[in-house]
């Protein structure tokens, strides 16, 4: 019996995984990338270290990360999870290690270690990579597709499995060409969005503390007063606005919030303190540093980088002397410290996003097998599903799993024909 043909169109993180996982199963295996090398999103990721998935070991809180959507992935998690994740690349060689918030890295070397595990477990497998061959289009005839056209070539499959990724870091080669093949084979796309993406903002102050990586800080987005959301951790000032850990994980509410209008946010440079235990740290300092000028005074209070901006926008003249400020200047003081003002202007753009929002709906898609509902040969992995999570390993353990159940359901759909 001849094995079946599967082939998988983009070699990310999911495509990867699956076509290992196909060969494995059996499958004689083609991966087309367009690049010159396959995962160079990969190699990117958390800064060159590859935070390949989170310790987060309650399943429910897992999926919780991703949103009502998270559910979809009940199924490809219990076959193919964090914990079968781990299992998979420590097997394999890649010994991990847990750091601050759960997030799982190698514990030596970093994202090219993970592709060089990915590309030996195809190796092992037998399956061919085709490198530096786009997939142009596809063909489809009686509800099954019976070909990809590359640039100048074209290959037959039994399974074809999509794993092109999203819009997101085009220079990656995610250029959305998934959307434009789900879409022939008659697949709804829910609009592509940036996530995990820089925030523009309307104020320019940012601009005087541009790099300043503010630590222990809270962000807070309101919606014509009322709370929507809140982050706590590091956030990073630049000269369009705000990025960093906590505005790229609230970037989506953001943008949501934009759209609908009134959206604004605010920094609280001391989250950890109340109004009055704040007012009174100040009191305390402006006593201590009487006959210095304001501007003096608060070395001891803030980071050195952010306090040419609370001068901006402190209504205390900076020279005046820090023993004459009035209790009430101090409680004004606090207040603006404890909720900076910011306003939304939209997300820095697709080249800077992390991730994509939006993508194939998920309601055509089989979430046992990642089997397109509409062709049946005709499989969906990873970042071109419309999933999408926060920071902390998420997204790649989403594409490990859709991924792998992709690659195994389509080299076992196959060989059962
Ligand atoms: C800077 C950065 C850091 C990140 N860090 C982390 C992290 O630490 N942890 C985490 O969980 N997530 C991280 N992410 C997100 C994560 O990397 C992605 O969600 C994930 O890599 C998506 O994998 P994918 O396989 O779905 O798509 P991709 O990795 O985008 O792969 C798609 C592949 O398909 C190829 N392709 C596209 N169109 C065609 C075509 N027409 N023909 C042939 N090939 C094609 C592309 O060239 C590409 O190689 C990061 C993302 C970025 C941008």
């Amino acid at each position: 019996m001849t094995p079946p043909r599967v082939v998988v169109i983009g070699g990310g993180a999911a495509g990867l995984i699956a076509a290992g996982r196909a060969a494995e199963a059996g499958a004689s295996v083609i991966l087309v990338e367009k690049n010159q090398t396959v995962g160079s999103k990969l190699v990117l990721s958390g800064k060159g270290r590859c935070n390949l998935t989170s310790g987060e070991e309650d399943p429910e809180v897992f999926l919780s990360k991703f949103g009502p959507k998270g559910k979809f992935l009940y199924s490809a998690f219990s076959r193919f999870g964090p914990r079968e994740t781990l299992e998979f690349f420590n097997s394999r060689g890649l010994a991990t290690k847990m750091e601050r918030g759960k997030r799982i890295f190698p514990a030596r070397g970093g994202s090219e270690q993970v592709v060089t595990c990915l590309l030996n477990y195809l190796k092992d497998g037998g399956a061919s990579v085709y490198r530096n061959r786009e997939a142009i289009n596809l063909e489809i005839r009686n509800g099954t597709v019976v070909r990809f056209l590359l640039r100048g070539q074209e290959v037959e499959g039994d399974a074809f499995i999509l794993c092109t990724g999203g819009r997101s870091f085009r220079k990656t080669g995610s250029t959305g060409d998934g959307y434009r093949f789900a879409q022939r084979a008659g697949h709804t796309i829910i609009p592509p969005r940036p996530a995990l993406c820089p925030v523009k903002t309307k104020e320019k102050w940012p601009l005087i503390a541009r790099g300043l990586m503010l630590k222990n800080v809270s962000l807070t987005l309101l919606r014509n007063g009322e709370v929507l959301a809140q982050r706590f951790g590091e956030l990073l000032l630049t000269h369009f606005g705000i990025s960093g850990p906590i505005a790229m994980d609230m970037s989506r509410e953001i943008a949501d919030a934009e759209a609908l209008g009134g959206a604004s946010l605010t920094i609280d440079l001391k989250p950890a303190l109340s109004h009055e235990v704040l007012s009174a740290r100040i009191g305390r300092d402006f006593a201590a540093f009487s006959p210095l000028p304001f501007r003096e005074a608060l070395k001891d209070l803030l980071p050195r980088g952010i306090i040419p901006v609370v001068l901006s926008l402190a209504t205390i003249p900076p020279d005046q002397k820090a023993g004459q400020i009035t209790t009430e200047e101090i409680s004004k003081l606090a207040a603006l410290l404890k909720a900076i003002p910011l306003t939304p202007d939209g997300l820095l753009g697709f080249d800077w996003a992390i991730v994509t929002a939006g993508g194939v709906d998920l309601r055509e898609v089989d979430p046992r097998t990642m089997q397109s509902k509409l062709v049946k040969n005709l499989y969906i992995a990873g970042e071109l599903l419309d999933l999408d999570g926060p920071t902390g390993g998420f997204n790649l353990q989403m594409c490990w799993s859709t991924g792998y159940i992709a690659g195994e359901s389509a080299a076992l759909a196959t060989w059962s024909h």
